[in-house]
Protein backbone atom coordinates (compact mmCIF):
# COMPACT_ATOMS: atom_id res chain seq x y z
CA UNK A 1 0.00 0.00 0.00
CA UNK A 2 0.87 3.40 -0.73
CA UNK A 3 0.89 6.33 2.01
CA UNK A 4 -1.48 9.17 1.40
CA UNK A 5 -2.83 12.31 2.74
CA UNK A 6 -6.56 12.59 3.22
CA UNK A 7 -9.18 15.01 5.00
CA UNK A 8 -11.83 13.57 7.02
CA UNK A 9 -14.29 12.97 9.34
CA UNK A 10 -12.89 10.25 12.42
CA UNK A 11 -16.01 9.96 13.99
CA UNK A 12 -19.86 11.15 13.52
CA UNK A 13 -20.71 14.67 14.39
CA UNK A 14 -16.63 15.86 14.48
CA UNK A 15 -15.26 18.01 12.33
CA UNK A 16 -12.85 17.67 9.46
CA UNK A 17 -9.15 16.80 10.13
CA UNK A 18 -5.82 15.92 8.15
CA UNK A 19 -5.68 11.91 7.91
CA UNK A 20 -2.85 9.73 6.86
CA UNK A 21 -4.43 7.01 4.32
CA UNK A 22 -3.51 4.57 2.28
CA UNK A 23 -3.99 3.80 -1.81
CA UNK A 24 -3.48 0.25 -3.36
CA UNK A 25 -0.56 0.04 -5.38
CA UNK A 26 -1.05 0.57 -9.05
CA UNK A 27 -2.06 -2.89 -10.41
CA UNK A 28 -1.90 -3.57 -14.08
CA UNK A 29 -5.46 -1.92 -15.00
CA UNK A 30 -4.92 0.83 -12.98
CA UNK A 31 -3.79 4.69 -12.87
CA UNK A 32 -2.36 6.72 -10.24
CA UNK A 33 -3.75 10.23 -9.96
CA UNK A 34 -2.40 12.98 -8.21
CA UNK A 35 -5.83 15.33 -7.32
CA UNK A 36 -5.77 18.79 -8.57
CA UNK A 37 -9.08 19.71 -7.51
CA UNK A 38 -12.18 18.11 -5.81
CA UNK A 39 -15.91 19.52 -5.99
CA UNK A 40 -17.69 19.10 -2.38
CA UNK A 41 -21.41 17.52 -3.43
CA UNK A 42 -24.55 17.77 -1.37
CA UNK A 43 -23.63 14.03 -1.03
CA UNK A 44 -20.76 14.59 0.56
CA UNK A 45 -22.56 16.19 3.41
CA UNK A 46 -25.13 14.01 3.36
CA UNK A 47 -22.86 10.82 3.69
CA UNK A 48 -20.24 12.51 6.56
CA UNK A 49 -23.62 13.66 8.60
CA UNK A 50 -25.07 9.81 8.14
CA UNK A 51 -28.45 11.41 6.72
CA UNK A 52 -28.96 7.94 4.70
CA UNK A 53 -27.80 5.73 7.40
CA UNK A 54 -24.93 3.18 6.20
CA UNK A 55 -21.97 5.78 6.68
CA UNK A 56 -18.68 3.85 7.80
CA UNK A 57 -15.96 6.22 9.60
CA UNK A 58 -13.25 7.57 9.44
CA UNK A 59 -14.60 9.06 6.27
CA UNK A 60 -12.60 10.83 3.67
CA UNK A 61 -15.71 12.12 0.95
CA UNK A 62 -14.88 13.83 -2.39
CA UNK A 63 -16.17 12.31 -6.04
CA UNK A 64 -16.02 14.93 -8.19
CA UNK A 65 -12.57 14.78 -9.18
CA UNK A 66 -9.72 16.16 -11.10
CA UNK A 67 -6.07 15.50 -11.97
CA UNK A 68 -2.89 14.48 -13.24
CA UNK A 69 -1.99 10.98 -14.12
CA UNK A 70 1.42 9.74 -12.70
CA UNK A 71 1.65 6.28 -13.11
CA UNK A 72 0.14 3.67 -15.11
CA UNK A 73 -0.46 -0.26 -15.19
CA UNK A 74 0.26 -2.23 -18.27
CA UNK A 75 -3.41 -2.46 -19.07
CA UNK A 76 -4.35 0.87 -18.22
CA UNK A 77 -6.21 1.58 -21.74
CA UNK A 78 -4.17 3.97 -23.47
CA UNK A 79 -3.92 6.71 -20.67
CA UNK A 80 -0.50 8.05 -20.35
CA UNK A 81 1.18 9.78 -17.53
CA UNK A 82 0.21 13.27 -17.95
CA UNK A 83 -3.08 13.18 -19.12
CA UNK A 84 -5.60 15.30 -17.06
CA UNK A 85 -8.58 13.12 -15.75
CA UNK A 86 -11.63 13.26 -14.00
CA UNK A 87 -13.20 10.29 -11.24
CA UNK A 88 -16.84 10.75 -10.16
CA UNK A 89 -18.70 8.71 -8.29
CA UNK A 90 -17.68 5.13 -9.14
CA UNK A 91 -14.57 3.36 -8.68
CA UNK A 92 -15.36 -0.27 -9.94
CA UNK A 93 -18.09 -3.16 -10.66
CA UNK A 94 -18.31 -6.05 -11.77
CA UNK A 95 -17.36 -5.39 -15.95
CA UNK A 96 -19.88 -8.42 -16.99
CA UNK A 97 -23.50 -7.62 -15.76
CA UNK A 98 -25.97 -6.94 -17.96
CA UNK A 99 -25.52 -3.01 -16.85
CA UNK A 100 -22.27 -2.60 -16.47
CA UNK A 101 -21.54 -3.84 -19.82
CA UNK A 102 -24.55 -1.56 -21.40
CA UNK A 103 -22.32 1.25 -19.47
CA UNK A 104 -24.75 1.69 -16.40
CA UNK A 105 -21.82 0.46 -13.72
CA UNK A 106 -24.08 2.33 -10.82
CA UNK A 107 -26.36 -0.38 -11.16
CA UNK A 108 -23.83 -3.21 -11.35
CA UNK A 109 -25.98 -6.34 -10.55
CA UNK A 110 -22.60 -7.40 -7.81
CA UNK A 111 -21.37 -4.27 -6.29
CA UNK A 112 -20.68 -0.98 -7.42
CA UNK A 113 -17.84 0.80 -5.77
CA UNK A 114 -18.36 4.06 -4.61
CA UNK A 115 -15.92 6.04 -4.79
CA UNK A 116 -15.38 6.51 -1.09
CA UNK A 117 -17.50 4.75 1.77
CA UNK A 118 -17.40 1.74 0.42
CA UNK A 119 -15.20 -1.49 -0.20
CA UNK A 120 -12.47 -1.91 -2.27
CA UNK A 121 -12.48 -5.10 -4.25
CA UNK A 122 -9.35 -5.67 -4.45
CA UNK A 123 -7.98 -4.64 -1.34
CA UNK A 124 -11.49 -5.34 0.73
CA UNK A 125 -10.58 -1.85 2.58
CA UNK A 126 -13.01 1.03 2.74
CA UNK A 127 -12.49 3.43 -0.54
CA UNK A 128 -11.32 6.98 -0.20
CA UNK A 129 -12.56 9.94 -2.06
CA UNK A 130 -11.24 13.11 -3.43
CA UNK A 131 -10.15 15.37 -0.26
CA UNK A 132 -6.50 14.23 -0.81
CA UNK A 133 -3.82 13.90 -2.86
CA UNK A 134 -3.59 11.02 -4.68
CA UNK A 135 -5.38 7.97 -5.72
CA UNK A 136 -5.44 5.03 -7.31
CA UNK A 137 -8.34 3.96 -9.97
CA UNK A 138 -9.32 0.99 -12.51
CA UNK A 139 -8.90 2.73 -15.67
CA UNK A 140 -12.19 2.05 -16.80
CA UNK A 141 -13.41 4.19 -14.11
CA UNK A 142 -10.96 7.14 -15.36
CA UNK A 143 -12.76 10.08 -17.65
CA UNK A 144 -10.57 12.07 -20.27
CA UNK A 145 -10.41 15.68 -20.14
CA UNK A 146 -9.47 16.72 -23.24
CA UNK A 147 -8.37 20.22 -21.55
CA UNK A 148 -5.81 21.62 -19.22
CA UNK A 149 -8.44 24.95 -19.59
CA UNK A 150 -10.19 25.70 -16.14
CA UNK A 151 -9.76 22.63 -14.96
CA UNK A 152 -11.26 24.04 -11.27
CA UNK A 153 -15.06 24.33 -12.98
CA UNK A 154 -14.79 20.92 -14.96
CA UNK A 155 -14.50 18.98 -11.10
CA UNK A 156 -18.21 19.57 -10.59
CA UNK A 157 -19.31 17.93 -13.64
CA UNK A 158 -18.18 14.31 -12.64
CA UNK A 159 -21.15 14.21 -10.64
CA UNK A 160 -23.64 17.08 -10.59
CA UNK A 161 -23.27 17.48 -14.25
CA UNK A 162 -23.66 13.91 -15.25
CA UNK A 163 -26.63 13.43 -12.54
CA UNK A 164 -28.27 16.44 -14.28
CA UNK A 165 -27.27 15.04 -18.37
CA UNK A 166 -28.56 11.88 -18.10
CA UNK A 167 -31.86 12.49 -17.21
CA UNK A 168 -32.25 15.63 -19.37
CA UNK A 169 -30.78 13.18 -22.52
CA UNK A 170 -33.04 10.31 -21.27
CA UNK A 171 -36.17 12.56 -21.05
CA UNK A 172 -35.80 14.46 -24.65
CA UNK A 173 -34.34 17.83 -23.46
CA UNK A 174 -34.28 19.74 -26.19
CA UNK A 175 -35.41 22.37 -28.64
CA UNK A 176 -39.24 22.37 -28.42
CA UNK A 177 -39.17 21.01 -24.42
CA UNK A 178 -39.36 22.98 -21.63
CA UNK A 179 -37.42 22.24 -18.54
CA UNK A 180 -37.81 23.14 -14.99
CA UNK A 181 -35.44 22.92 -12.30
CA UNK A 182 -36.13 22.98 -9.13
CA UNK A 183 -33.50 24.41 -6.88
CA UNK A 184 -30.68 26.52 -7.89
CA UNK A 185 -27.30 24.56 -6.34
CA UNK A 186 -24.75 22.68 -7.33
CA UNK A 187 -26.77 20.06 -9.27
CA UNK A 188 -29.49 23.14 -10.63
CA UNK A 189 -27.11 25.20 -11.68
CA UNK A 190 -25.32 22.81 -14.07
CA UNK A 191 -29.03 21.22 -14.97
CA UNK A 192 -29.76 24.94 -16.09
CA UNK A 193 -26.46 25.39 -18.30
CA UNK A 194 -26.86 21.76 -20.10
CA UNK A 195 -30.58 21.77 -20.72
CA UNK A 196 -30.47 24.85 -22.38
CA UNK A 197 -26.86 24.08 -24.07
CA UNK A 198 -29.44 20.64 -25.72
CA UNK A 199 -31.49 23.34 -27.12
CA UNK A 200 -34.33 23.48 -24.21
CA UNK A 201 -36.50 26.36 -23.11
CA UNK A 202 -35.89 26.50 -18.71
CA UNK A 203 -37.32 28.10 -16.14
CA UNK A 204 -35.72 27.85 -12.58
CA UNK A 205 -38.23 27.14 -9.71
CA UNK A 206 -36.34 29.08 -6.29
CA UNK A 207 -36.86 29.61 -3.11
CA UNK A 208 -34.33 32.32 -3.10
CA UNK A 209 -34.79 35.51 -3.88
CA UNK A 210 -31.19 36.46 -4.54
CA UNK A 211 -31.23 33.72 -7.46
CA UNK A 212 -33.43 35.40 -9.61
CA UNK A 213 -30.80 37.09 -11.83
CA UNK A 214 -28.27 34.43 -11.67
CA UNK A 215 -30.94 31.94 -13.23
CA UNK A 216 -31.09 33.92 -16.17
CA UNK A 217 -27.75 34.60 -16.54
CA UNK A 218 -27.64 31.13 -16.37
CA UNK A 219 -29.64 30.26 -19.62
CA UNK A 220 -33.58 30.36 -17.83
CA UNK A 221 -35.80 32.51 -19.59
CA UNK A 222 -37.76 32.66 -16.58
CA UNK A 223 -37.20 31.94 -13.12
CA UNK A 224 -40.19 31.49 -10.12
CA UNK A 225 -39.43 32.47 -6.71
CA UNK A 226 -41.67 30.16 -4.84
CA UNK A 227 -42.54 31.10 -1.07
CA UNK A 228 -45.65 28.92 -0.99
CA UNK A 229 -46.78 26.19 -3.28
CA UNK A 230 -49.42 28.69 -4.89
CA UNK A 231 -46.62 30.32 -6.74
CA UNK A 232 -45.29 27.26 -7.61
CA UNK A 233 -49.04 26.11 -9.29
CA UNK A 234 -49.58 29.05 -10.98
CA UNK A 235 -47.47 27.34 -13.48
CA UNK A 236 -49.98 24.42 -14.26
CA UNK A 237 -49.41 22.40 -17.67
CA UNK A 238 -46.28 24.06 -18.18
CA UNK A 239 -43.42 21.70 -18.17
CA UNK A 240 -41.92 18.54 -20.40
CA UNK A 241 -39.36 17.86 -17.84
CA UNK A 242 -38.52 18.28 -13.95
CA UNK A 243 -35.69 18.38 -12.50
CA UNK A 244 -36.26 18.32 -8.98
CA UNK A 245 -32.74 18.37 -7.23
CA UNK A 246 -34.27 19.98 -3.32
CA UNK A 247 -32.30 18.27 -0.52
CA UNK A 248 -35.26 17.92 1.78
CA UNK A 249 -38.95 16.89 2.36
CA UNK A 250 -41.00 19.11 -0.20
CA UNK A 251 -44.83 18.57 -1.54
CA UNK A 252 -44.10 16.60 -5.05
CA UNK A 253 -47.78 16.71 -5.95
CA UNK A 254 -47.44 20.71 -6.67
CA UNK A 255 -44.87 20.06 -9.13
CA UNK A 256 -46.53 16.98 -10.94
CA UNK A 257 -49.50 19.47 -11.28
CA UNK A 258 -46.84 22.14 -13.57
CA UNK A 259 -46.15 19.18 -16.05
CA UNK A 260 -47.64 19.04 -19.26
CA UNK A 261 -49.69 15.84 -19.97
CA UNK A 262 -47.46 12.76 -20.78
CA UNK A 263 -44.85 15.47 -18.69
CA UNK A 264 -42.22 13.89 -16.30
CA UNK A 265 -40.92 15.09 -12.36
CA UNK A 266 -37.46 13.31 -12.09
CA UNK A 267 -36.35 13.12 -8.58
CA UNK A 268 -32.91 13.54 -8.12
CA UNK A 269 -32.09 15.60 -4.72
CA UNK A 270 -31.71 12.38 -1.77
CA UNK A 271 -33.42 13.88 1.36
CA UNK A 272 -32.42 11.83 4.70
CA UNK A 273 -33.67 8.26 4.76
CA UNK A 274 -36.62 8.88 6.90
CA UNK A 275 -38.23 11.07 4.58
CA UNK A 276 -41.55 9.96 2.62
CA UNK A 277 -43.31 11.34 -0.24
CA UNK A 278 -46.96 11.13 -0.03
CA UNK A 279 -48.75 10.94 -4.10
CA UNK A 280 -51.87 12.10 -5.27
CA UNK A 281 -52.64 9.35 -7.97
CA UNK A 282 -55.24 11.73 -9.87
CA UNK A 283 -52.34 14.24 -10.10
CA UNK A 284 -50.37 11.90 -12.10
CA UNK A 285 -53.27 10.37 -14.23
CA UNK A 286 -55.02 12.70 -15.18
CA UNK A 287 -52.54 13.66 -17.96
CA UNK A 288 -50.70 10.14 -17.71
CA UNK A 289 -47.96 11.94 -16.17
CA UNK A 290 -44.40 10.05 -14.94
CA UNK A 291 -42.63 10.32 -11.94
CA UNK A 292 -38.91 9.50 -12.61
CA UNK A 293 -35.83 8.42 -10.30
CA UNK A 294 -32.43 8.90 -11.40
CA UNK A 295 -29.11 8.03 -10.30
CA UNK A 296 -25.70 9.84 -11.10
CA UNK A 297 -24.63 8.16 -14.86
CA UNK A 298 -22.89 5.44 -16.32
CA UNK A 299 -19.18 5.65 -17.38
CA UNK A 300 -20.15 6.77 -21.20
CA UNK A 301 -22.56 9.05 -19.94
CA UNK A 302 -20.12 10.57 -17.60
CA UNK A 303 -17.34 10.83 -20.35
CA UNK A 304 -19.84 12.50 -22.69
CA UNK A 305 -20.74 14.98 -20.59
CA UNK A 306 -17.22 15.74 -20.00
CA UNK A 307 -16.83 15.85 -23.89
CA UNK A 308 -20.32 18.31 -24.48
CA UNK A 309 -19.39 20.96 -21.58
CA UNK A 310 -15.63 20.67 -23.12
CA UNK A 311 -17.15 21.02 -26.28
CA UNK A 312 -19.22 24.00 -25.70
CA UNK A 313 -17.11 25.49 -22.87
CA UNK A 314 -19.72 24.90 -19.85
CA UNK A 315 -17.88 25.02 -16.56
CA UNK A 316 -19.50 25.15 -12.76
CA UNK A 317 -19.51 28.25 -11.40
CA UNK A 318 -17.15 27.82 -7.95
CA UNK A 319 -15.87 28.72 -5.24
CA UNK A 320 -12.57 27.20 -4.79
CA UNK A 321 -11.44 27.03 -0.97
CA UNK A 322 -8.50 25.48 0.99
CA UNK A 323 -8.82 22.22 2.98
CA UNK A 324 -8.95 24.61 6.35
CA UNK A 325 -12.04 26.08 5.11
CA UNK A 326 -14.22 22.55 5.11
CA UNK A 327 -16.03 23.03 7.81
CA UNK A 328 -17.03 26.27 6.94
CA UNK A 329 -18.06 25.13 3.58
CA UNK A 330 -20.16 22.43 4.99
CA UNK A 331 -22.17 24.57 7.50
CA UNK A 332 -22.65 27.47 4.35
CA UNK A 333 -24.08 23.83 2.21
CA UNK A 334 -26.49 23.55 5.13
CA UNK A 335 -27.41 27.50 5.17
CA UNK A 336 -28.11 27.35 1.42
CA UNK A 337 -25.21 29.59 1.22
CA UNK A 338 -23.24 28.95 -1.51
CA UNK A 339 -23.18 30.07 -5.76
CA UNK A 340 -22.46 27.46 -6.96
CA UNK A 341 -20.40 25.00 -6.36
CA UNK A 342 -17.59 24.71 -3.74
CA UNK A 343 -14.60 23.27 -5.31
CA UNK A 344 -11.35 22.33 -3.31
CA UNK A 345 -7.79 23.55 -3.98
CA UNK A 346 -6.12 19.75 -3.23
CA UNK A 347 -2.75 21.93 -3.52
CA UNK A 348 -3.72 23.28 -0.48
CA UNK A 349 -3.21 20.20 1.51
P1 LIG B 1 -27.03 22.05 -3.10
O1 LIG B 1 -25.90 22.63 -3.87
O2 LIG B 1 -27.09 22.25 -1.64
O3 LIG B 1 -28.38 22.58 -3.80
C1 LIG B 1 -29.66 22.22 -3.38
C2 LIG B 1 -30.63 23.37 -3.69
O4 LIG B 1 -31.95 22.97 -3.28
C3 LIG B 1 -30.34 24.65 -2.90
O5 LIG B 1 -29.43 25.49 -3.57
C4 LIG B 1 -31.71 25.28 -2.79
O6 LIG B 1 -32.03 25.94 -4.01
C5 LIG B 1 -32.63 24.07 -2.67
N1 LIG B 1 -32.92 23.73 -1.29
C6 LIG B 1 -32.04 23.44 -0.29
N2 LIG B 1 -32.68 23.12 0.85
C7 LIG B 1 -33.99 23.21 0.57
C8 LIG B 1 -35.18 22.99 1.34
N3 LIG B 1 -35.12 22.62 2.62
N4 LIG B 1 -36.37 23.18 0.73
C9 LIG B 1 -36.43 23.56 -0.56
N5 LIG B 1 -35.35 23.78 -1.33
C10 LIG B 1 -34.15 23.60 -0.77
O7 LIG B 1 -27.10 20.47 -3.33
P2 LIG B 1 -26.64 19.60 -4.60
O8 LIG B 1 -25.22 19.25 -4.48
O9 LIG B 1 -27.16 20.26 -5.82
O10 LIG B 1 -27.46 18.25 -4.31
C11 LIG B 1 -28.87 18.27 -4.27
C12 LIG B 1 -29.39 16.91 -3.84
O11 LIG B 1 -29.12 15.96 -4.86
C13 LIG B 1 -28.76 16.34 -2.57
O12 LIG B 1 -29.76 15.67 -1.83
C14 LIG B 1 -27.74 15.35 -3.09
O13 LIG B 1 -27.43 14.33 -2.18
C15 LIG B 1 -28.50 14.81 -4.27
N6 LIG B 1 -27.66 14.17 -5.29
C16 LIG B 1 -28.22 13.14 -5.95
C17 LIG B 1 -27.52 12.51 -6.96
C18 LIG B 1 -28.17 11.42 -7.73
O14 LIG B 1 -27.48 10.62 -8.33
N7 LIG B 1 -29.48 11.35 -7.76
C19 LIG B 1 -26.22 12.93 -7.27
C20 LIG B 1 -25.68 14.02 -6.59
C21 LIG B 1 -26.42 14.64 -5.60
P3 LIG B 1 -32.87 27.33 -4.05
O15 LIG B 1 -32.11 28.27 -3.18
O16 LIG B 1 -32.85 27.67 -5.49
O17 LIG B 1 -34.25 27.01 -3.56
ZN1 LIG C 1 -22.33 14.02 -5.86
Amino acid sequence: MIKAKGFGVKSHGETFKPLEIERREVGENDVMIQILYCGICHSDVHQVRNDWGGSSYPIVPGHEIVGKITAVGKYSRDLKVGDYVGVGCMVDSCGECQSCKSGYEQQCDKETVWTYNSVDSLTGKTTFGGYSDIITVNSRFVIRIGTDKDLAGIAPILCAGVTTYSPLKKFGAGPGKHVAVVGLGGLGHMAVKLARAMGAEVTVLTSSESKQDDARRLGASRSIVYHNKEDIRKSGYSFDIIVDTIPANHDINTLISTLKPNGTLVLVGLPERSVKYSLSPPILMDSNRAIAGSNIGGIPETQAVIDFCVKNNIRSDIELISFSYLDKAYERIMNNDVKYRFVIDNSTI
